[in-house]
């Protein structure tokens, strides 16, 4: 039913283009390019009036099921300035398949993977010019879906938008990579086994707010989530997933429900294991690493996600007690990965797994 999905274009007036902002002002997430992708969903035409078209205001109705019971699902993926001016996309066909793992979840239509992952490659391509050119910095692509039917009756919405829209960011390390100091949270927790904590929905990041609010008054960049039901096994860190390098044993948590399925984690697990690496997947518990620590066994700690890449930790501040990691350093294996993750990105280097996608 895909196959005849029609995109239009509705050009933007010259003079209505955004002027470029300062490639040293960029921030996250704050300017937007002219351009986004709409299109929309209703039981009985399926996905229809598709249109690349004008970033700007659209009209839903008060009474929009997203407003209320929070169907709303989101991916992060970024598109990369190479040498040559080239643009590359890192696993974008595997961003839409996790977006529609989501939308089963959430009881919300799927979209057709190849082609929109077309439409995101002639969308990049007609807003080039907003892939930054400084060191580091790219175009960050947030795809979106959001349940519009105007009804307050709990129950999947019959109508649907999905949306694509770019956003040019900075290098997420302008200063250097620093060791971030991160609140493991004994008290609140991000998501259950059963629950929605594996799929990218809105309502995940609305629960996280007030627990972060509570680790930046304490000094904190991110929170480390322990499981719901014991409070004890290490889950996630911010938006990011987590990684331990105790005794060379590359380890994580699995994903068992309750976790994201990073795509940077599958990358880093790949990648570190092709340079035999021993990566285990299992449950870590905070008392574990913290021994490990004490030990001198636990060598780095890292965060994985598209906005950073990979973000070491420096410190863990536990039931009031500060944890310093490798002496606040950035860890070996952390910065090899960073580095090389980021020359695949880039199209700079050697792409074994064949993850990075060209753009025009
Ligand atoms: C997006 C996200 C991640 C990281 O996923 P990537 O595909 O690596 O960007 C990890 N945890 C949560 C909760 C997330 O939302």
């Amino acid at each position: 039913m895909f196959e005849d999905l029609e995109v239009t274009l509705e050009k933007v007036a010259a003079d209505k283009l955004k002027k470029k902002p300062s490639p040293d002002k960029l921030g996250f997430g704050v300017h937007f390019t002219d351009y986004m992708f709409l299109m929309k969903w209703s039981r009985e035409l399926g996905w229809h009036e598709a249109k690349i078209c004008a970033k700007e205001e659209f009209r839903v109705d008060p009474a929009a099921m997203v407003f209320h019971y929070g169907q709303a699902i989101f991916e992060g993926l970024k598109a990369y300035r190479g040498k040559d001016d080239q643009l590359f996309l890192f696993r974008p066909k595997d961003n839409f398949e996790r977006m529609n793992n989501s939308a089963v979840r959430m009881c919300m239509p799927r979209i057709p993977v190849e082609k929109i992952v077309n439409v995101l490659k002639s969308l990049i391509y007609l807003e080039r010019e907003w892939v930054p050119r400084a060191e580091g910095a790219t175009l960050y692509i947030r795809p979106t879906m959001i349940a519009v039917e105007p009804t307050l009756g709990v129950k999947p919405s019959s109508l649907y938008y999905f949306y694509i829209i770019m956003s040019p960011v900075g290098a997420y390390y302008a200063e250097g990579c620093n060791p971030t100091k991160i609140y493991v949270s004994d008290q609140y927790v991000r998501a259950v086994k059963g629950g929605v904590g594996y799929v990218k929905t809105a309502g995940n990041y609305a629960a996280s707010l007030y627990m972060m609010e509570i680790a930046k008054k304490e000094g904190c960049t991110q929170v480390l989530w322990l499981d719901a039901c014991e409070h004890k096994y290490v889950e996630e860190v911010g938006t990011s997933n987590i990684f331990f390098r105790i005794d060379d044993q590359l380890l994580t948590p699995p994903l068992e429900g309750s976790i994201l399925g990073g795509l940077t984690r599958d990358s880093v697990i790949k990648l570190a294991s092709s340079w035999g690496v021993d990566v285990v997947e299992r449950r870590i518990s905070i008392d574990e690493v913290l021994e490990a620590n004490e030990q001198g066994r636990l060598q780095e700690v890292f965060g994985t996600g598209t906005a950073a890449v990979i973000s070491p930790v420096g410190e863990l501040l536990f039931k009031g007690n500060s944890y310093t990691i490798n002496n606040g350093q950035t860890g070996g294996l952390s910065a090899r990965l960073y580095t090389e993750l980021q020359a695949i990105q880039n199209g700079l280097q050697d792409d074994p797994f064949n993850w990075v996608v060209r753009v025009g």
